[in-house]
């Protein structure tokens, strides 16, 4: 066994693992990141794709924006469509000149790859048999098997940045979490089309036959959703069947959607989840690890980039002055954000989608609920704020 120290241990290169590696390299920290899939893997993962203006700063000054102020797409309203109506919400006017940057989660694992990769700093993909021990003592060790057999990394504190499915959540011990869950009756069926965007700017659509939403990665590329069965089976939904379904529930007189090669088709849950405290001993989860969102609110990659922040500061307040204070708040700082993203996500789901069981008195509140928003300035404002992300919360 090979036995290494360093000062953070990171399980998981998803965002949250990669940016806090990052911001932690900026504060002369260091830190040993541990990723079981491949590196191609990981950097192919097709998830979420809107960042807020709050992680694109965070992401420049971390000194990984460059290609993301190159290529990301800056869009300044959003559209919501019902009853056969498209309305926009100009984010934009409603929020003091903020917006939302299209860029895909794809390219940010990406961009922190390769200058973690150009620090020379460890990043170790394909290591299998991960374990967290010792986390409720000063010296916290991960243990781990790669190509050199079995390793033992020592480490000041571990950083849990491994996802909904990780180990890092379930080696607290039972008792210390309390968790917090919502499943809701439908899922997403969700593609990679090659077609340019049919809309400059992402359409949320209600419809009779279920929730569908129109977004894109660039200008080639169009992302698309369709409300679906949480099993779903994608084999009874070829291509054609999709583009279908896409063009029903989308449908808008004097509007065309374009169609392109499907590259990628997948099927993922909708899903509202929280534990608390999102810390143990010296382990500090982060990210899905901690907390997921159904998609509906586009905050899942962004509540990740905030906790990694707050993390980083932590540990950067702790390491020069030794006082556990900021530390001692990761939780509660983080569960603030977390929880309002919760709620924001819950609501946006629950006006969109049509749920399986809805009675015409549910239908009618949600009809009544869009009008509100695209006809009041105070509710449109309520959602423009939320969706670009607040600062305070
Ligand atoms: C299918 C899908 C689609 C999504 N679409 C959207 C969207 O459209 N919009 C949106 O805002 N959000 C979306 N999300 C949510 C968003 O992608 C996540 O919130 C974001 O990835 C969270 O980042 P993370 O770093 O916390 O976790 P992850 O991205 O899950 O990263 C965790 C990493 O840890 C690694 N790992 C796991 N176990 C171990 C282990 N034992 N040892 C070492 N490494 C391990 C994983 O391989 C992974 O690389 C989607 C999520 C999924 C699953």
């Amino acid at each position: 066994m090979t036995a290494v120290r360093t000062q953070v241990g990171i399980v998981g290169a998803g965002p949250a693992g990669l940016t806090l590696a990052r911001l932690l390299e900026r504060e002369g920290i260091e830190s040993v990141v541990l990723e079981d899939r491949s590196r191609d893997y990981v950097e192919h993962r097709i998830r979420a794709g809107v960042l807020e203006q709050r992680t694109v700063d965070l992401l420049s000054e971390a000194g990984v924006g460059e290609r993301l102020a190159r290529e990301g797409i800056v869009h300044h309203g959003i559209n919501l469509q019902f009853e056969g109506e498209r309305h926009r919400i100009p984010l934009n006017e409603l929020t003091d000149g903020r917006g939302i940057v299209i860029y895909g989660q794809t390219e940010v694992v990406k961009d922190l790859i390769a200058a973690r990769l150009a620090s020379a700093l460890p990043l170790l993909f394909d290591v299998t048999d991960v374990r967290v021990e010792a986390i409720d003592t000063d010296r916290p060790t991960i243990r781990f098997v790669d190509d050199g057999g079995e390793q033992e990394l020592a480490c000041d504190v571990i950083a849990g940045c491994d996802g909904y499915h990780g180990i890092c959540r379930p080696s607290i011990p039972d008792g210390v979490l309390s968790s917090f869950s919502r499943e809701y009756p439908f899922g997403w069926l969700g593609i990679l089309a090659a077609v340019a965007p049919s809309s400059d700017e992402v359409v949320y659509t209600h419809h009779e036959r279920g929730f569908a939403l129109l977004s894109l990665r660039s200008p080639e590329l169009s992302r698309l959703y369709l409300q679906c069965a949480p099993d779903e089976d994608l084999d009874e939904w070829p291509d054609e069947r999709v583009w279908a379904e896409l063009q029903r529930r989308l449908a808008l007189d004097g509007w065309t959607l374009d169609e392109g090669p499907i590259l990628e088709k997948g099927v993922a849950g909708i899903r509202s989840f929280v534990v608390e405290p999102m810390q143990y001993g010296r382990l500090y989860l982060a990210g899905d690890a901690a907390h997921i969102v159904p998609a509906t609110g586009a905050k899942g990659l962004n509540l990740a980039i905030a906790d990694v922040h707050v993390l980083a500061e932590a540990l950067g307040h702790w390491y020069r002055t030794r006082s556990t204070a900021l530390l001692d708040a990761y939780s509660d700082t983080c569960l603030r954000r977390a929880w309002r993203a919760e709620h924001f996500s819950w609501w946006m789901t629950s006006m969109l989608h049509r749920l399986p069981d809805a009675d015409p008195f549910d239908l009618k509140l949600q009809i009544s609920q869009l009008r509100y928003v695209v006809g009041s300035q105070a509710a449109a404002t309520s959602l423009a704020e939320n969706y670009v992300g607040l600062d305070r919360v």
